[in-house]
C-alpha cells in the first residue's frame, strides 16, 4: 500500500514549540510528514537556512515519522516532488485566517487536487509566532517554555553577539 505523505512548509526562523506542538499532532496522521524549511532569497531571515534545518533535525531526530528538509520554488511542485498532495499548516488566532485561506485556494488553483489541513495548536501555543519570540530575546528577554533549549540557547548567543 501506497505511504499518505504529508508536508509542512515553514519559515521556521527559529522553529518554535507552536511548530512542535503541530508536527506531533500531523505526524499521528500520516505515514511520513515532511518539515520543510522555506528557502527565499528575498525575505530576510534571522537564521540561514542551514541553521534553521540543524534545529529542525535535532529537534525531531527521535520521530521516526519525521523528515526534515528545505525547499525553493514553488510550494506545489515541492509536493509533487514528494510525491505528496496534502500540506499542513497551524492555525492560531484568526488572525492566520485570512492569509492561509488565500493561499490553499491558490496551491489548490496551481495544482488541482492539493488539500490544505488545519491543525490548531494547544492553546498556550496559539499567540505565539516566531516574530515575537525573535522580539522578545532582542530585546534581553527569554521564554525557555516556549522554544527547544536549543533555540533558546542559540538566540541568546546571536543576540549577545548583535549587542558586542
Ligand atoms: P510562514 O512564513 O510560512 O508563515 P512560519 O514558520 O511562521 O512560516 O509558520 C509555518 C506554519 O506554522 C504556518 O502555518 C503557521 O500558521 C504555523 N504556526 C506558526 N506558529 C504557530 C503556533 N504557535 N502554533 C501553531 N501553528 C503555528
Amino acid at each position: 500500500m501506497s505511504q499518505r505523505i504529508a508536508v509542512y512548509p515553514g519559515s521556521f526562523d527559529p522553529l518554535t514549540l507552536g511548530h512542535v506542538d503541530i508536527v506531533t499532532r500531523a505526524a499521528k496522521l500520516f505515514d511520513r510528514l515532511v518539515v520543510a524549511a522555506i528557502h527565499n532569497p528575498d525575505k530576510t531571515s534571522l537564521f540561514t537556512l542551514e541553521d534553521r534545518l540543524a534545529i529542525m533535525s535535532e529537534t525531531f531526530a527521535r520521530e521516526p515519522k519525521v523528515e526534515v528538509d528545505t525547499f525553493s520554488g514553488l510550494l506545489v511542485d515541492y509536493l509533487k516532488k514528494k510525491q505528496s498532495f496534502i500540506l499542513i499548516r497551524g492555525l492560531r488566532a484568526i488572525s492566520d485566517f485570512e492569509i492561509e485561506l488565500q493561499m490553499a485556494l491558490m496551491n489548490r488553483r496551481l495544482s488541482p487536487g492539493t488539500e490544505t489541513l488545519f491543525l490548531v495548536p494547544s492553546v498556550e501555543y496559539s499567540f505565539l509566532s516566531s516574530s515575537l519570540i525573535k522580539q522578545v530575546y532582542q530585546s534581553g528577554g527569554e521564554a525557555p517554555t516556549l522554544v527547544t533549549p536549543l533555540v533558546d540557547r542559540l538566540l541568546k548567543e546571536k543576540y549577545r553577539q548583535n549587542e558586542q
